[in-house]
């Protein structure tokens, strides 16, 4: 694993509102109840990390893109959602009749260098759901105009990232990989100034929570706050610690263990992005959830090769969010979160730090064997533990040939099944046979069917993930008004492990011209 990453000075990511910031509060928002039966346990239980706000007025709501799957399990109404009065509950310019919006506040790291104050800049809590399964979630607009926290930015959101965000995050949900969701993207039918005027929009998000490490370091400054904080962390996301341990006395162990877990699913998140080529890009400690989901999908990109360097982040200069070190990345946030935790683990100083520093010296084998663990599943070799000379071989020559991450694995399979003429345009035969060897060998040792195994790691290998090339090329259609580029790769990239012909082009590598001059932008 890399060392510490190299920091760089915070960057805004957004330009600054060239007029006067319109006052949201200061206009009259109608009610909508397009969505009712909101909860508000976050506002009751944590109301100082909160501001009541509305949504700035939409000059022209027009619903881009609306999640129906999402909203049924939600247990919405997908026809009141798609009435005037829904979208404009989508937008922010209608607010929920029973409920109040809140602007949050938090802090955090920003590529290395601490900002005390950031919060929601330009997103609204709506309030909380429960879903079909039971499970509580936020509901979050993004986009929806200046709040207390905008810090001189406008507060606004446009359809590019927006759309990205919708897209990549359901990709990812596809994919199996814990992340907040996208209920819809409504265009606002505002000029936004970026580098030029773009198109304006609102995402509504849909995520098991918002807290971050950045609210713990928020709260970390004021005592009365951090202890409700973690316990309403802990009610929400661990409820398995809420009774551990028994006594009072010993209540410095649910805060360890609180830490553990949320170190714990992290490490496997962060493996996960890893394991499919995901450069989330903008790593801040106010991006890293508790709850274990991927959140914020600014300047994100897919590998193409495998390329531990790899960088896509227009602002990061110094690599700092690379891919291959984003989990030194988040063993750093970690730390930090652990640094808000201490005052919570005991009463003795040295102590709690003793703790904290045992359970973050576990992070590099915890994320080493979910890694590990996960590429043994991507060759067919589960329930092995001999597979790391393979692993490692196989990495060394996909990164000396500049192998597609993605199509390697799907034409791995292929071989198993006699078809190995994809892999050949990918690894060169004299390279690749000794290795082909060896792994035919190793699945034989288990026993393994091939055509099987084949079968097997075409379920969680994917065939479609949203390539660069084509997800550029989408979202500059979309932002000149014609969405159906956007939707037929949205169709694709959620069903990312069936063959379809006409999804063929979807699974082609970007072309060498793209890939040497793509960069993401987290213009917002
Ligand atoms: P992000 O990069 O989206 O994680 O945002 C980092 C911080 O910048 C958060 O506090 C955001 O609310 C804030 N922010 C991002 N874009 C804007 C904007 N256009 N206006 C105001 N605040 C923003
Ligand atoms: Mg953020």
């Amino acid at each position: 694993m890399p060392g510490v990453p190299p920091s760089a000075r915070p960057r805004a990511c957004w330009s600054v509102y060239p007029g006067r910031v319109p006052a949201a509060s200061d206009s009259p928002t109608r009610p909508s109840s397009a969505i009712s039966g909101f909860d508000r346990t976050f506002v009751d239980e944590l109301a100082p990390l909160t501001v009541p706000w509305r949504g700035a007025d939409v000059p022209d709501p027009a619903l881009l893109v609306l999640n129906g799957d999402l909203a049924e399990t939600l247990g919405l109404d997908l026809e009141a959602l798609r009435s005037v009065d829904g979208v404009a509950l989508l937008s922010g310019a209608a607010s929920p009749a029973d409920a109040t919006p809140v602007a949050t506040a938090y802090a955090g790291h920003q590529f290395g260098g601490y900002a005390p104050l950031l919060g929601d800049g330009r997103a609204l809590l709506l309030g909380e759901l429960v879903d079909l399964h039971g499970h509580r979630v936020d509901l979050q607009l993004k986009g929806s105009g200046p709040t207390p926290f905008s810090r001189g930015g406008d507060g606004f959101a446009v359809v590019g990232p927006m759309l990205r965000e919708y897209l990549v995050s359901e990709a990812m949900h596809a994919l199996g990989i814990p992340t907040t969701r996208s209920l819809s993207v409504v265009a606002t039918g505002r000029g936004v100034h970026r580098s030029g005027i773009e198109p304006g929009a609102v995402l509504a998000r849909v995520a098991a929570s918002h807290l971050r490490v950045g609210t713990f370091e928020y709260a970390a400054r004021k005592p009365e706050l951090l202890r409700p904080l973690a316990d309403y962390a802990i009610a929400r996301h661990f409820a398995e610690f809420l009774g551990f341990p028994a006594t009072e006395a010993e209540a410095g162990d649910r805060y360890i263990a609180f830490f553990e877990a949320v170190l714990d699913r992290q490490a496997s998140l962060v493996a996960q992005w890893i394991l499919v080529g995901f450069v989330h890009g903008v790593m801040n400690t106010d991006n890293t959830t508790i709850s274990g989901e991927t959140i914020d999908y600014g300047p994100c990109a897919f590998i193409d090769a495998f390329d531990p360097s790899a960088v896509f982040s227009s602002i990061d200069h110094g690599g700092r969010y690379a891919f291959g070190n984003q989990p030194a990345v988040l063993k750093w946030n970690l730390a930090r979160f652990a640094e808000t935790l201490l005052p919570l683990m005991g009463a003795e100083p040295d102590a709690s730090i003793a703790a904290a520093t045992a359970v973050l010296d576990t992070f590099d084998d915890r994320y080493n064997r979910y890694f590990v663990e996960g590429l043994r599943t991507k060759i067919g070799l589960v329930d092995t533990t001999d597979a790391s000379d393979l692993i490692d071989d196989l990495l060394t020559m996909m990164t000396e040939h500049h192998a597609d991450w993605t199509g390697t694995f799907r034409a791995l399979a292929d071989e198993l099944r006699g078809a190995p003429s994809s892999l050949a345009t990918l690894l060169p035969n004299d390279d690749s046979s000794p290795w082909l060897h060896r792994w035919h060998t190793a699945l034989d040792r288990l026993g393994r069917d091939r055509r099987q195994t084949a079968d097997t790691m075409d379920r969680i290998n994917p065939l479609y993930i949203p390539r660069n090339h084509h997800l550029d090329a989408a979202l500059r259609s979309a932002t000149d008004g014609d969405m159906t580029s956007f939707e037929r790769l949205l169709a694709a990239v959620t069903h990312p492990f069936e063959h379809r012909d006409e999804w063929a082009h979807y699974a082609d590598p970007a072309p060498v011209s793209f890939t040497d001059t793509f960069q993401t932008f987290c213009g917002t």
